[in-house]
């Protein structure tokens, strides 16, 4: 038996920030060796969870959401995405198991702890108030429940804080309050967030008092976390980073798998290394001349390792070298522009670097940062195994303020696809989904079907439409209702 952990993040479109510490998380766990593979999907980002399942060749597969609360995205989006019957699905022969989300898990009331020690370095929990802060809304309950039991917890395990408390950037107790709310002379403020996105690093500090308007995404303004403490209304704040980012979160991970075999009356099967039929079909791609894949070139050095490259800096020597397979993430995140590249397949790949990777293994997981699930989609697709979405059926999927782009003409829906996914401008994929069943694409976005010319790369194939297609579709769909009632 073969072991996957997929670990689902929400992503953003904007910036790394949002999945970067997902990824950290998986990078972690990965290196344990407890798993066969360890893969993320995103909502916003790529891959997407569709896709997935073609990154991953295991039997046995683990899902955990590394999301703060149960609630919507954890109860119908991601069950939704990732079609799952309940938390046992069995599919083509595998097992899949969908885990808790993190943030519900008892154990991270130690990691909440632990970081408001480290973010006030010295001083007494006696004289420290410990906000734990949440966005809160009437719209998302249980993430405000997911706090509250996290205050309950510390509280009633005696950790000796003054005071523990709850606050919410849009609900009361309100956390601009928080020098109201506490007595002590110091006072840390965790942000119970999965990631240090906008919420946590941008409006928080300035609900705090700390900053006087939301600054710029961590990514883009490069600073560390800030110093503190801070003086403010006579206290000492100490504001740290979402409690996401902290590296024991993947220990939590583990725990909800842990604790969902506990529940069902499983044991954690032994890993069991088996041949892996991905890094074999890429093997055969290399050994038959394809040594491409999107606009990175793949070189087999005779020692067994790969050295790649963008494919226009064949013939550069002054290259910034880099080593392992993580290294094609960073690579990978921002354009030549500075960019964040949300949609790997986009033409943009930044050039001037040279990466080494040891062995298939790496080159794969290498491959699947700079595309991610290419090579799986290409080895299901070379199989005859490799299903497609049909537009109308994944527009009709959409929900909330996208429910309606389904109500796109035919014509439309050519126009949109032909803009969004370029192949010169927008995205390399060749696009292998009809717009319905039996209804192939036609007009202008019939070339996005057509077969790349057989140029010996290692092809990227779009199985499912993408947002790229969902905004320009509900902007349309929005004046095709205005039109109509006019
Ligand atoms: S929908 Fe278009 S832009 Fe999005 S991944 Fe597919 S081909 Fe690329």
């Amino acid at each position: 038996m073969s072991l996957a952990l997929i670990i689902v993040g929400h992503g953003s479109t904007m910036n790394p920030d949002s999945s970067a510490p997902t990824h950290q998380h998986a990078d972690t766990i990965r290196a344990k060796g407890i798993f066969d593979e360890v893969v993320c999907c995103f909502w916003k980002e790529e891959p997407n969870m569709r896709e997935v399942y073609e990154m991953v060749e295991a039997e046995t597969i683990y899902i955990v959401p590394n999301f703060i609360s149960e609630g919507y995205f954890c109860q119908q989006v991601l069950p939704r995405e990732l079609s799952l019957d309940g938390p046992i699905t069995q599919r083509n022969g595998r097992t899949i198991y969908y885990c808790d989300p993190v943030g519900v898990h008892a154990n991270m009331m130690s990691l909440l702890v632990q970081r408001a020690d480290e973010v006030a370095p010295g001083v007494p929990r006696a004289e420290t108030s410990l906000i734990i802060v949440g966005h809160g809304t009437n719209l998302n309950e249980n993430s405000t429940k997911a706090i509250q039991d996290q205050v309950k917890l510390i509280r009633e395990s005696g950790q000796g804080f003054a005071s523990v408390v709850d606050a919410y950037m849009e609900e009361a107790p309100f956390v601009a309050n928080w020098h109201e709310m506490t007595q002590t002379q110091h006072v840390v403020v965790v942000p119970f967030f999965i990631a240090d996105g906008l919420h946590s690093y941008q409006d928080i500090p300035v609900l705090l008092g700390i900053e006087s308007e939301p600054g710029a995404a961590l990514s883009e303004s490069g600073n560390v976390f800030r110093q503190n403490p801070i003086a403010m209304h006579g206290r000492q704040l100490y504001y740290s980073s979402a409690i996401g980012t902290e590296a024991h979160l993947a220990e939590v991970i583990l725990d909800q798998v842990s604790d969902f075999n506990q529940r069902h009356g499983l044991v954690l099967p032994s890993r069991r290394v088996q041949p892996s039929e991905l890094e074999q079909a890429l093997e055969d791609w290399i050994d038959a001349g394809r040594r491409t894949v999107g606009q990175v070139r793949i070189t087999p050095q005779s020692d067994g390792q790969f050295i790649l490259t963008h494919m226009d800096d064949e013939t550069v020597d002054a290259l910034a070298a880099h080593r392992g397979a993580i290294a094609a993430r960073e690579i990978a995140r921002n354009s030549a522009t500075g960019g964040f590249r949300s949609l790997h397949s986009a033409p943009d790949l930044a050039r001037g670097w040279r990466l080494e990777v040891d062995g298939i293994a790496e080159l794969k997981l290498a491959l699947d940062f700079f595309y991610p699930a290419a090579v799986g989609v290409a080895a299901q697709h070379e199989r005859g195994a490799l299903g497609a979405t049909p537009l109308r059926e994944y527009l009709a999927r959409q929900t909330g303020m996208y429910r309606f782009t389904n109500n796109i003409t035919d014509d439309q829906a050519f126009e949109i696809i032909a803009k969004a996914c370029d192949g010169g401008t927008c995205c390399q994929r060749q696009i292998l989904w009809p717009l319905a069943a039996g209804q192939p694409l036609a007009g202008a976005a019939a070339a996005k079907a057509a077969p790349s010319a057989a140029d010996k790369s290692i092809p990227l194939f779009c199985v499912e439409a993408c947002p790229r297609i969902v905004g320009p579709a509900r902007q349309m769909a929005k004046k095709n209702h205005e039109a109509a009632t006019a």
